[in-house]
Formats: structure tokens, C-alpha cells, sequence
């Protein structure tokens, strides 16, 4: 048996995009695979404006441009998640302040935000774990007194919402991943949704290389020129022209993942109920989208003798987050507030099973030796 943790579903109609793109002699950034991409998460998330991006973390970097964040600005943020989340602020000299995450959700804890805030303070970057939301009228709340922007990293989050409202369009920018180990993919690729319309215009010059280009081409302005930093933030159309096809069936894949998800939970069950693991935690609020399939096993060396052995009957598990806040460069750029024992807690028990489109053939055999290797 080789079972591996994850597999890049493709529909098929990748290559046929991609041969169209060439064909439409248009292969740089802004074709009409691209505009085809953008108009669908914009349909989808009701953002003002979808970017596409080379991916989540060029995405989160356009955000902490637009956002003005300075050298010496705070930005708190969970510290059980992806790099990406810290370096975006990090790259612009600003402090990324961990804060420690629910047990339930594994998402930043919305009561210990307040208290992390000083006269310092920003922004507030949560990341909607596992897609599953994070307290967003909490949060929002919260940025609204304390006047912070709201960044939300739903890099995991594609087609996952949070009382109905999708995730990514609720704080004032939000990001996704479009990396092949995530739902909805086009190898790398990601973007930025722009919720608060007036981020809307300089949000397309720092992706243009901090010019108004893309003015010029809508013939907003008869010539194009260097107006403010920016970079190259935008993929060709041979991405654009993959992801387009992904998104075509993004609906059948969250529900395949769905089910993938819900047959684990239930086979679970009885383990969790013996004590052997902890499932995951979805609020009733929350609508998921199967990104992930995670089990808390009871401590660190219970989840490496897991892993172990499943390796050895051929089914790959993995592990993360290094938390942030104890990583050589989180100590160097971040500061944590507190102890963040559920951080600390967590990443030694959470592993994630395989989770991919295709899986549903081989998975009463994945669940049987998982049960075996509890
Ligand atoms: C995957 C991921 C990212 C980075 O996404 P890329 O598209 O690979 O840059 C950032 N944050 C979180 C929470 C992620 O899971």
C-alpha cells in the first residue's frame, strides 16, 4: 500500500486552458483566464475586488503594503500557523505578536486578542485553520474599537464561510492559497480579496510593479508610470488558465472532500470516545470546506509511534506547526504574548490523515490502521 498525504486533483481541463491561453497569443499576467478567475471569487466571496497572485504568501505581502505597516507596528496573529502569515509583516519591519489559540478550533483565541493590543498595534491577522472560521464578529468588533485593519489568512479557507459569509471577505482584505495542497489548485497561485473599497486602486499598482498599469489598459489614463512601490505579484495565464479550470468544479471537489471528511469523523468516533484521540471541532456557524482531516493523538510520544507506523504499512501522515513564536526567526522578529500553552499543547499531539480527491476507494483500509495504530 502507498498511500500518499495528499494528491493534486487535476479536472482534466487544465491542459486544454493552457492550450488555449497559447493560442490567444496572451500568456503574461491579466489575460482572460485571469479576468475569468477574478470575476468568480468575486462572485463567489462578494469581495470588491479579486487579485490573482503568484500565491497566499505574495498576497499577504500586498496586504501589509496596503495596509501602510511600518517598522516597529505590531500585528497579532496565531502562532500555530505557516510562515507566511509573520514574514508578510515581518518583511516590512513590523513585530508579529503571537497570541495563543482555542482548544476547540485551533484558531487564535478572540478572548486574549484585547489584551495583546498596544499603542503599537495595527492590525490583527487571523488564519481560519483547517477552513474552519475564526470568531469574526468577535474580532471585527475589536478592530472596529481598537481602529486595527483585519487581514484574515484564508490560505485554507477557499469556499468555507463563517455565518454564511465567506471566508476571506470578511476583514478588510483577506487572502487565499491556490498551492497544490490545498482545495482549489494551479500548482503555486494564490490572491488577495479586497473588501474595503478604498484599497481597491492602489492594491492593482503595488501588484503592477507600483504603477498604473492596469488604469491604462481599462484607458483610465493615457500613459502608464512608476507611482508607488509595488512588485510583480501577478501570474501568467498558464496559471490563470489552470486555476480556471479548478474552478469550474470547485463545488463538486468541496463536496468530495466533504465526504472523504464526514466518513473519517464517523469511523472516529468510537476512538474519541474511548479516549484514544480527539476529533476536530466544528462550530455549528461555521461551514467547513474539508481542507483538512487532523487528529489530536494524547501527547507527543503517542503521535510519533502513530506516525511510524502507518509509515511502515505505506499511508503517510504528517505533522506541523512548528509554532512561530519558538522558531529562530519568530524569536528574532516576534514576540509572543504569554505562554501559549494550547499552542505549545497542540503541535506536539496533531497529525493530519490523507485527504484527497480520489481517496474514498482506499479509505476504509486508511481508517483500519489507523484505528490499529492508536
Ligand atoms: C498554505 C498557507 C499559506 C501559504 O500559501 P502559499 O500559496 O503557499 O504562499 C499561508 N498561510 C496559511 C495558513 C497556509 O496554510
Amino acid at each position: 500500500m502507498n498511500i500518499p498525504f495528499n494528491k493534486p486533483y487535476m479536472t482534466g481541463k487544465e491542459l486544454w486552458n493552457i492550450a488555449q491561453a497559447h493560442a490567444n497569443g496572451h500568456l503574461a499576467g491579466d489575460g482572460s483566464f485571469t479576468k475569468r478567475c477574478s470575476r468568480w471569487l468575486e462572485a463567489r466571496t462578494g469581495a470588491g475586488k479579486a487579485l490573482l497572485t503568484h500565491s497566499c504568501t505574495a498576497a499577504l505581502e500586498m496586504a501589509a503594503i496596503l495596509a501602510d505597516i511600518q517598522p516597529g507596528d505590531e500585528v497579532i496573529m496565531p502562532s500555530y500557523t505557516f510562515v507566511s502569515t509573520a514574514n508578510a509583516f515581518a518583511l516590512r519591519g513590523a513585530v508579529p505578536v503571537f497570541v495563543d489559540i482555542r482548544p476547540d478550533t485551533l484558531n487564535i483565541d478572540e478572548n486574549l486578542i484585547e489584551a495583546a493590543i498596544t499603542e503599537r498595534t495595527r492590525a490583527i491577522a487571523p488564519v481560519h485553520y483547517a477552513g474552519v472560521g475564526c470568531e469574526m464578529d468577535t474580532i471585527m468588533a475589536i478592530a472596529n474599537q481598537h481602529k486595527l485593519l483585519v487581514i484574515e489568512d484564508a490560505a485554507q479557507a477557499v469556499m468555507a464561510n463563517y455565518k454564511g459569509r465567506p471566508l476571506g471577505a470578511i476583514g478588510h482584505m483577506g487572502t487565499l492559497s491556490f498551492h497544490e495542497t490545498k482545495n482549489i489548485i494551479s500548482g503555486e497561485g494564490g490572491a488577495l480579496l479586497v473588501n474595503a473599497p478604498h484599497y481597491a486602486e492602489r492594491a492593482e499598482i503595488i501588484r503592477e510593479k507600483g504603477t498604473n498599469r492596469s488604469q491604462f489598459f481599462r484607458g483610465q489614463v493615457d500613459k502608464y508610470t512608476w507611482v508607488d512601490i509595488g512588485s510583480s505579484y501577478l501570474p501568467g495565464e498558464i496559471i490563470a488558465a489552470f486555476l480556471a479550470a479548478q474552478i469550474e468544479e470547485a463545488d463538486s471537489i468541496t463536496r468530495q472532500r466533504l465526504a472523504i471528511w464526514n466518513t473519517y469523523h464517523q469511523w472516529l468516533a468510537e476512538a474519541e470516545k474511548a479516549g484514544k484521540l480527539r476529533r476536530p471541532v466544528v462550530p455549528a456557524h461555521c461551514a467547513h470546506n474539508a481542507h483538512m482531516y487532523y487528529i489530536l493523538l494524547p501527547d507527543l510520544a503517542h503521535r510519533t509511534a502513530f506516525i511510524d507506523k502507518l509509515r511502515k504499512v505505506g499511508i503517510n501522515t504528517v505533522f506541523h506547526y512548528i509554532p512561530l513564536h519558538s522558531a529562530p526567526a519568530g524569536q528574532r522578529y516576534g514576540r509572543a504574548h504569554g505562554d501559549l500553552p494550547v499552542t505549545n499543547e497542540m503541535a506536539d499531539r496533531l497529525v493530519r490523515l490523507p485527504l484527497w480527491v480520489g481517496l474514498e476507494e482506499v479509505q476504509a483500509e486508511v481508517i483500519q490502521h489507523v484505528l490499529s495504530s492508536l
